[in-house]
């Protein structure tokens, strides 16, 4: 008979290792299935999060960052730094080896949890039985009380620009290049165009980065994306919107691409190409006949708000299904269902994600933007304050960029916050819990900062929406 647990978790990344550890924190017998293997065929537990995206990339975004510096910036501090050169067996083998430390990570976690781990490619069937085909071939069959699917998502493939792994590569091929290339490609301006793209321009290569859509950065407030577009502009990223690929051909080490652009259509040679348009849910292969779970139009698990299929005992959570593909939203929603199992409030609060994109000026923001205000026809005020003000971003010598905070016009709750420059990643943190806790810009404004601290600029943009910023003529 196959061994029976209360949950098992299909796929190891981040959305399935949460549910993981968090049920099996609330004392239920737990068990994962996942099939990433690493280098060394063992299990490389993560997924995409830990192997080939948000880890591996910003090793990378700040070696490069620190390449970048030395080569631009040390000279305004007084600092000479005589012929740099870039070693990238070394950056990508430092890169390789924070993942390594991050995916073992992940596998003493489940140890010190006792959760049963297995290597291989799992299948879920009826009735809760999940199938698991090893590497080797071999099979074996569980089943669960619960199963939550987390099986992520892939990278989607245009038809015309297959991926070869070595010329024409998706973000694990971005992530491994043996050495800059003079010329890179990028297909679309999205978050890991952006942040690929960005990686390789400080490296030196000459990147061209072709965004179908007339619009740079959409879904970001337009101020913002207006901001990032000059900035990473003025850093030699070359950005064609409203760009069209029609052809991708491999010629040698050459990549000839054919496009049409807002002058008509246009060439292109690059030395790589990296194809960023998006991914799909990974959901190939994953259901057996009559699980009654069911698919939408794009492959991802159709659940309910809970993250439940509908069928009893099966929930799905992660870039599997709705909603933005980002980890944290993965995480939370994987805690929040192994919640729910237990008999717990389990909760996702969806209108508060945060958003990054890790840029120069980096890129966050929280809730609403204002274009989605005024469709909305929402009363609203906005104030905002540029990092050129602040002193600590001026000694740091990043004065790009600026906060902007958006309030309801009657009831002064924070809407959105939109900011773009030196570390809001890490600024964007206090926005989210004072939305979360349904704050005021005026509690923002009341709220102590610490002088001189980047945060200052949270502060005085939250003033600024009641006209009382200090630093700037309101
Ligand atoms: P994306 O959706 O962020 O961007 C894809 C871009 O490609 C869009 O701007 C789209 O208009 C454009 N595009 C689509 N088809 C095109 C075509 N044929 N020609 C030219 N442009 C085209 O997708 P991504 O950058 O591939 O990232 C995938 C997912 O991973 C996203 O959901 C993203 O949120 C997530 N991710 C997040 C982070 C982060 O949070 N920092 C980092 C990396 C990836």
């Amino acid at each position: 008979m196959a061994e029976q647990f209360d949950v098992i978790v299909i796929g190891g990344g981040p959305a399935g290792y949460h549910a993981a550890i968090r049920a099996a924190q609330l004392g239920l017998k737990t068990a994962c299935v996942d099939a990433w293997t690493g280098a060394d065929n063992k299990a490389a537990l993560g997924g995409t999060c830990l192997n080939v995206g948000c880890i591996p990339s910003k090793a990378l975004l700040d070696s490069s960052k620190q390449f970048h510096n030395l080569t631009h910036s040390f000279k305004d501090h007084g600092i000479n730094a005589a012929n740099p050169s870039i070693d990238v067996k070394t950056m990508v083998g430092r890169k390789d080896k924070i993942v390594k430390q991050f995916t073992g990570g992940v596998a003493m976690l489940f140890k010190g949890n006792k959760i049963a781990s297995f290597l291989g490619k799992a299948r879920l069937l009826k009735d809760r039985q999940v199938e698991i085909t090893a590497p080797d071939g071999g099979k074996q069959t569980i089943a669960g009380t619960n199963v939550i699917i987390a099986t992520g998502s892939a990278p989607i493939e245009l038809p015309f620009a297959r991926f070869d792994g070595k010329t024409i590569v998706d973000n694990a091929g971005a992530l491994a290049f043996e050495a800059v290339p003079r010329r890179l490609g990028v297909i679309g301006a999205g978050v890991i165009g952006l942040e690929l793209g960005s990686v390789w321009k400080r490296l030196g290569s000459d990147v061209t980065i072709i965004e179908a859509l007339p619009d740079f950065l959409g879904t970001a407030d337009a101020e913002v994306a207006k901001a990032a577009l000059r900035e990473l502009t003025k850093q030699g990223l070359k950005i064609e919107l409203g760009a069209k690929l029609s052809k991708a051909e491999v010629k040698g080490n050459e990549v000839q691409l054919t496009y049409a652009g807002k002058d008509g259509e246009k060439q292109l040679v690059v030395d790589k190409l990296l194809v960023a348009v998006g991914r799909r849910a990974f959901t190939d292969g994953l259901l057996g006949d009559g699980t009654g779970v069911k698919l939408d139009e794009r492959g991802r698990v159709v659940v309910d708000e809970h993250c439940w299929t509908g069928v009893d005992g099966v929930w799905a959570v992660g870039d599997c299904v709705r909603g933005p593909m980002l980890a944290h939203k993965g995480f939370e929603e994987g805690i929040a269902v192994a919640e729910l199992i237990a008999g717990k409030a389990g909760h996702v609060d969806y209108d508060v994600i945060p958003w990054v994109i890790y840029t120069e000026p980096e890129i966050a923001w929280v809730g609403k933007t204002e274009q989605q205000c005024k469709a909305e026809n929402i009363p609203y005020r906005t104030g905002s304050f540029p990092f050129a003000a602040i002193g600590r971003a001026v000694a740091m010598n990043e004065p790009a960029g600026f906060v902007k905070m958006i309030a309801h016009a009657q009831t002064d709750r924070i809407l959105g916050v939109h900011l773009v420059g030196a570390e809001v990643s890490e600024l964007v943190a206090e926005c989210v819990v004072a939305m979360s806790f349904k704050g005021s810009s005026e509690d923002l404004a009341r709220i102590i900062h610490a002088h001189p601290t980047l945060s200052e600029a949270v502060h005085e943009a939250a003033m600024s929406v009641d006209k009382r910023a200090i630093h700037k003529a309101n």
